[in-house]
């Protein structure tokens, strides 16, 4: 939504109840200034925003807002858009910045926290819910390092975007409730090789019942501080896990594996989405994954076209893919791994972890057959099944098919004749598929007779894979044009994409353009293949 001018609802601002357990509860760093510093045995350190020179509203999200109580009076009051700027606090804001570590790339990298991002507090919702707002790209902290706090137009509009994005797909994700441009200038050197330039400054609010990330529990058990990880850890349990946590006083065995086990079958379901629609996230470090299994932190994120298990679309992991479509189930389990390690200081018998990843491994099977299955609109998974899916993956790889496409298309094919037309025209490929055209034709043979076998209604298969398979993602293309056009002063694409992407599983005839094929002069444009965690 473009910022408009209206009266200012002050009711519904004033109506935000705020309860801050973290601050309440929490040990917090006695220093209260911004410089960046190591902070020992303490969960967070209390940060004020710096105030931004002329913030502007450009965008929010209605349901968001509507979840939150806020109407578009409210979003759209002056008061409001200081507080999501920064550059005031409403009533009840307690701002802070949380202490976490963190693995990157593999390696223990110490102390990281909330270098750019300041929380300002919990929301309780009229219907109870609890929502933490946060701040994204609004100052320096102590955990900034040698950074700046800010964060650019482009990132954020792609974190504002994405994260409504993946909601309405039904993947679980922190939210996002409104991008505002700071009218301040940020340098970045975007593919870190000596080519740093002015951007647009720009904040995200980014909301989540919570942003305990593994990292928050690793940073206490690396330097022993068990007494604050016990804390931390009773605290979490509490709030964010409550009925896990019911009837329990304190702590125990039975409690941690169990709750370890709860994370890591919601970690195996995000994963399991993120595979089931062509997400990769980009930077898969523990200091990124949530402890709600929420797709958290989005950076160089990035949507498959052409299906490519090695692709990612971060250049800093360029190198070693460690992070690529195809691992990103491996190493969720590395990082339910890390986690595992970090609660073990306070069992008698860690080893018993084990078996939360191995239910890691298990929910993670579960839910990939049944989605898969979803994909390809079959009644259920049976035995046999297997082979049609290892002949499809390398054949969408070799033909360089667009993933969403075809699934899509998949739907339309009718079982008693099949034609692999409309399917061949999702390649990527200049040679018109050449010898990939008969595998393609075969295998869709194959697939055909596999639905001849569960003899379903047709609008019964359709229904189920049009709810599996999107028409409409956030192509990174797509985001790119927002943001050029962003960039120049119209932010009406931002807009558009927001209303396109609420709907992502229907047809939308009029947006038909929005679900086309990556366009040729994307292919090699920074931001539409090639991103960096430089934001
Ligand atoms: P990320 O790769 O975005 O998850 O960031 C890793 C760490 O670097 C986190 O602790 C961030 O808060 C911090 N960070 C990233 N960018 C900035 C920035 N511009 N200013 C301060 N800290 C940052
Ligand atoms: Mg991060």
């Amino acid at each position: 939504m473009v910022a408009m001018h209206c009266n200012p609802d002050r009711h519904s601002l004033a109506n935000l109840q705020f309860d801050n357990a973290f601050v309440r509860e929490l040990p917090a760093d006695p220093e209260r200034s911004s410089d960046p510093r190591y902070v020992f045995a303490s969960c967070y350190s209390h940060i004020q925003p710096e105030p931004v020179a002329a913030p502007k509203l450009l965008a929010w999200s209605p349901e968001m807002a509507a979840e939150l109580g806020l109407d578009a009076a409210a979003m759209h009051s002056e008061e409001m858009l200081e507080a999501l700027a920064g550059n005031r606090l409403l009533p009840g804001m307690q701002p802070f910045a949380a202490c976490y570590g963190g693995h990157q790339f593999g390696s223990w990298a110490g102390q990281l926290g909330d270098g750019r991002a300041i929380s300002l507090g919990e929301i309780i919702n009229a219907q109870g819910r609890r929502w933490e707002l946060q701040l994204k790209g609004a100052g320096p902290t102590p955990y900034s390092r040698t950074a700046d706090g800010r964060a650019v137009l482009r990132s954020s509009l792609r974190e504002f975007l994405c994260s409504e994005a993946m909601h309405h797909l039904g993947i679980p994700t922190t939210r996002a409730l409104s991008l505002v441009c700071t009218g301040e200038q940020v340098v970045r050197d975007m593919f870190y090789d000596g080519h740093p330039e002015a951007e647009q400054g720009a904040i995200t609010c980014r909301v989540a019942p919570s942003f305990i990330r593994f990292g928050n529990f690793e940073i206490f058990a690396s330097r022993s501080e068990h007494e604050v990880l016990r804390e931390l850890a009773w605290f979490t349990l509490r709030r964010d896990f409550p009925d896990l946590c019911a009837g329990n006083d304190k702590l125990s065995d039975e409690l941690i594996l169990s709750w370890f086990s709860d994370i890591a079958k919601r970690t195996a379901n995000m994963v399991a989405h993120w595979m089931r629609v062509g997400f990769v996230h980009g930077v898969m470090n523990t200091d990124n994954m949530s402890i709600l299994g929420l797709t958290i932190d989005y950076g160089p994120y990035g949507w498959l076209e052409n299906f490519d298990p090695d692709w990612t679309p971060n250049t800093t992991d360029a190198g070693t893919r460690r992070y690529c479509y195809g691992q990103q189930p491996r190493i969720a389990q590395w990082n339910l791994m890390c986690l595992a390690k970090a609660l073990a200081a306070l069992m008698q018998a860690p080893e018993t972890l084990e078996q939360g990843l191995q239910a890691f491994a298990d929910s993670y099977s579960q839910a990939a057959l049944r989605m898969t299955a979803d994909k390809l609109g079959l009644a259920q998974w049976q035995a046999g099944d297997e082979q049609l899916i290892a002949t499809l993956y390398p054949l969408l790889q070799q033909a360089e098919l667009d993933m969403t496409l075809f699934f899509r298309r998949l739907t339309d094919v009718d079982p008693q004749q099949p034609d692999a037309a409309a399917l061949a025209a999702t390649s990527y490929r200049e040679d018109g598929l050449a010898q990939h055209g008969t595998a393609l034709q075969q295998w869709l043979q194959d697939y055909a007779q596999r639905r001849r076998q569960d003899a379903r209604e047709h609008h019964q298969v359709r229904t189920q894979m049009h709810a599996a398979n999107p028409k409409y993602v956030l192509r990174n293309y797509l985001a790119q044009q927002a943001i050029d056009k962003a960039t120049a002063g119209d932010y009406s694409e931002i807009d558009k994409l927001l209303q396109i992407m609420r709907k992502p599983y229907d047809e939308q005839p009029e947006h038909e353009s929005y679900a086309a094929k990556r366009p040729d002069w994307a292919s090699n444009k920074a931001g539409c293949s090639m991103l960096s965690c430089s934001s």
